[in-house]
Order: structure tokens, then C-alpha cells, then sequence
């Protein structure tokens, strides 16, 4: 499915042009509008996913094995030091665009990208509440 204001299905196929670093018949990689750093890009699937709760299974699986690719290739081209995979779910967790993607961010050593957290402590009620849960 496409959703028609959608930009993210306007630039998975191909309606609006953009920088693609690779392309099949179930996803787009695209250079990402505003790098965190150099090489910063995003696998977005052809179809309509508004999040990583509603992609479709067998998607998921070959996301992340394009991601493994992709890494793998970038990092040999751009040179970079590591790498970061975010993906955001819900606008609490940073979400802007509405369509299921994958960022690939690449690190360079001392490159001051921020995509840190506080670190706490798990606490005894935590920890008991979630394994009683799941
Ligand atoms: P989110 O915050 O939803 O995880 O990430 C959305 C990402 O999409 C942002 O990093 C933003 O820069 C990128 N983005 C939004 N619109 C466009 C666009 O039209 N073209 C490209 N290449 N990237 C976009
Ligand atoms: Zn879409």
C-alpha cells in the first residue's frame, strides 16, 4: 500500500528523485536530507509502514540484512570508524516521518554526534514489574 501524502513513499518509488545508494524491488536507500554525519542514510521499504510495530515480518528480516550490506560497504567507501542503526517509533521516541526507515549513521572518531543517553540503574521494581510481564 502507498499512502498518497506520504513523502516517504514519494521517495521510496521513485516519485520524487533523490539520492539513492541502492535500490530493489522492496526498498530504497536514500542519503538522508539532514546528516548527522557524513554518509548518513536511510532503508525505507516501498510499502507503506507507519512503524516498526506494523512492518511486515519477512520485511523486517530483510531490512536488517540490508542494513548488514550496506554497513559493510559503507564503511569500506566512506572510511568511517563504526556505525550507529536508529529507528524510531512514535514521536516520543523521535519520529518525524510516519513511513518505517532505518537510519545508518556512520562514525568518525571524535565526530561528536550526539546520540547518547543517561545511563541509570535498573532497580529491584523494574526489574521484578518487566520479568513478571513478559
Ligand atoms: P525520524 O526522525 O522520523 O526517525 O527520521 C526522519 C529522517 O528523514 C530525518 O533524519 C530527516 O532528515 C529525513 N528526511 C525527512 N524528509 C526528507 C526528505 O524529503 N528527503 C530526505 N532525503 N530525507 C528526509
Ligand atoms: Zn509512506
Amino acid at each position: 500500500m502507498k499512502v498518497d501524502d506520504c513523502i516517504f513513499c514519494k521517495l521510496a518509488n521513485g516519485e520524487i528523485p533523490t539520492a539513492t545508494l541502492y535500490e530493489d524491488e522492496d526498498f530504497r536507500v536514500i542519503l538522508d536530507a539532514n546528516p548527522a554525519s557524513k554518509g548518513h542514510a536511510l532503508i525505507i521499504p516501498k510499502e507503506h509502514y507507519a512503524n516498526l510495530y506494523e512492518l511486515d515480518d519477512e520485511l523486517a528480516g530483510k531490512a536488517m540484512i540490508l542494513a548488514k550490506k550496506m554497513v559493510t560497504k559503507l564503511t569500506e567507501v566512506l572510511g568511517c570508524d563504526g556505525y550507529n542503526l536508529v529507528q524510531n517509533n512514535g514521536e516520543c521516541a523521535g519520529q518525524t516521518v510516519f513511513h518505517f526507515h532505518l537510519h545508518m549513521i556512520p562514525r568518525y572518531k571524535d565526530d561528536g554526534v550526539g546520540l547518547g543517553w543517561k545511563l541509570n540503574t535498573l532497580t529491584d521494581e523494574d526489574r521484578e514489574d518487566i520479568l513478571s510481564k513478559v
